[in-house]
């Protein structure tokens, strides 16, 4: 039977992307096979009434070496998050300077108020330490949760509560703290290193940038893989296609058949945007709200920092709610969102709700996470691999790290 392709690639999010990619440059011909009607996996971008949407709050860290090294960062361009947060308390709103890049800038702010001198040098120690550790050494760390680690470094509960728990709840989706200290070293160097980004015209644009190296007819959308055998992979509708090789790019959560997995304890968020005529705020920063018990962890105002967000100028306001909030009312959740968000900004009783996303699988579960396949882990038989970021950890980074190397490895096969 006639091959369809050298190489099969089940999902189009950014592990598949990059296996493509990559094959397509070493001059291999793939078929990429995706479920819903666009690539991009976890990062799209809608456009609804002239704003556009991400689906789910994220940044790029522009540190990422893999984002780094496959991305063309001037042609996505991409526009930055100033350093530092907004801090939503029982009594203000603060600025506070970005502990993870200046350290000092959080005496004036902060620190002063609390007179913690301790924690300020503990983080100028902690940012030292990493700008030294390189990413394999993080990884080869000992694990434990990032509470545990932030307790063990000496923070104090203020700075963990005002800061560390907030800004990492918004990156991490879970607000324990449970995720690995691998992780939170990590993402604490790659702040330290770069700049929080997102692309103009929406995180949907990294995906097409990916994607564009593919023709017409390597991309077949619409088209869910329900098994896998040998190297012939079989569509829901009954299609079937060939190939010398077969990458299973798809999420834990849609992996074919016979290759499925009980996948537990991944976090779920649910991003909401409302639409304003004036901006809550003018900076392009992200706003934390530290209150325990509250509903929305992380506010950004998209047009701050691309204008292209919104065509009409008026505010398009991101909010992060961490878990899955999908079984509650619409009307009732808007109306909790508002009602505590008026605390601040006593004009979101005005705000217009635009659209909600509930985001069920956001992230896999970064309990403990590696930066390496073996490759056990990548091969699942000669004929077929597997990438995607809960191989590694939940970050656009190892996603496309996990792509990179089973695609290098399928050439390596190839060439015997
Ligand atoms: C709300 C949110 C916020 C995030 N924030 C950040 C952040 O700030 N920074 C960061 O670095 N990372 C962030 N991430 C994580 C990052 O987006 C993911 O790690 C990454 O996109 C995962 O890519 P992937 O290719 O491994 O998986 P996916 O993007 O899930 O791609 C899998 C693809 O396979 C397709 N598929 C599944 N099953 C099948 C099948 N049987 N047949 C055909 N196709 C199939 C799916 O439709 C999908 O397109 C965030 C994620 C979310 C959701």
């Amino acid at each position: 039977m006639d091959k369809d392709a050298e190489v099969i690639i089940i999902g189009a999010g950014l592990a598949g992307l990059t296996a493509a990619k990559v094959l397509k440059n070493a001059g291999k011909s793939v078929l990429v096979i995706e479920a819903s009607d666009g690539v991009g996996g976890r990062v799209r971008t809608d456009e609804i009434d002239g704003f556009l949407l991400d689906r789910g709050f994220q940044v790029l860290l522009t540190a990422y070496p893999e984002t780094k090294n496959l991305l063309d960062y001037k042609a996505l361009d991409l526009r930055s998050f100033d350093s530092g947060a907004l801090i939503l308390d029982e009594k203000e709103i603060s600025k506070i300077g970005d502990p993870l890049r200046q350290p000092t800038s959080l005496i004036s702010t902060l620190f002063s108020k609390a007179g913690t001198l301790a924690d300020k040098l503990r983080i100028l120690k902690l940012k030292l330490k990493l700008n030294a550790k390189s990413i394999s050494d993080i990884f080869a760390e000992q694990e434990m949760s990032t509470l545990m680690y932030l307790e063990k470094q000496g923070f104090s509960n203020l700075i963990i509560n005002k800061f560390f728990r907030p800004f990492f709840t918004g990156i991490f989706l879970e607000d324990k703290l449970q995720t690995s200290s691998r992780m939170f070293e990590f993402v604490f160097k790659m702040f330290g290193e770069g700049n929080a980004a997102i692309p103009a015209k929406g995180m949907g644009m990294i995906p097409l940038q990916l994607a564009s190296c593919l023709a017409a007819n390597e991309l077949l959308l619409n088209s869910k893989v329900l098994t896998l055998e040998s190297g012939t992979v079989t569509t829901t509708t009954g299609q079937s296609y060939t190939s010398e090789f077969v990458i299973i790019a798809a999420d834990e959560l849609n992996l074919p058949f016979p290759h499925q997995k009980d996948a537990k304890n991944f976090c779920s968020v649910t991003n909401v945007y409302f639409t304003a005529k004036n901006k809550p705020y003018n900076k392009p920063l992200i706003a934390l709200n530290t209150l325990p018990g509250k509903l929305v962890n992380n506010i950004a105002v998209m047009n701050t920092i691309s204008k292209d967000y919104s065509k009409n100028g008026q505010a398009l306001i991101s909010l992060s709610l961490i878990g899955d909030h999908s079984a509650k009312d619409e009307k009732l959740l808007q109306q909790e969102i508002l009602d505590e968000l008026k605390y601040w900004y006593a004009d979101a009783l005005n705000w217009k709700h635009l659209k909600t996303y509930h985001i069920k699988y956001a992230l896999p579960n970064d309990d403990k996470v590696s930066n390496e396949m073996a490759a056990e882990d990548i091969a699942l038989n000669k004929q077929c691999y597997r990438c995607g970021d809960y191989l590694l950890n939940g970050s656009i980074n190892a996603a496309m790290k996990s792509g990179r190397i089973v695609a290098e490895a399928i050439i390596k096969s190839m060439a015997k």
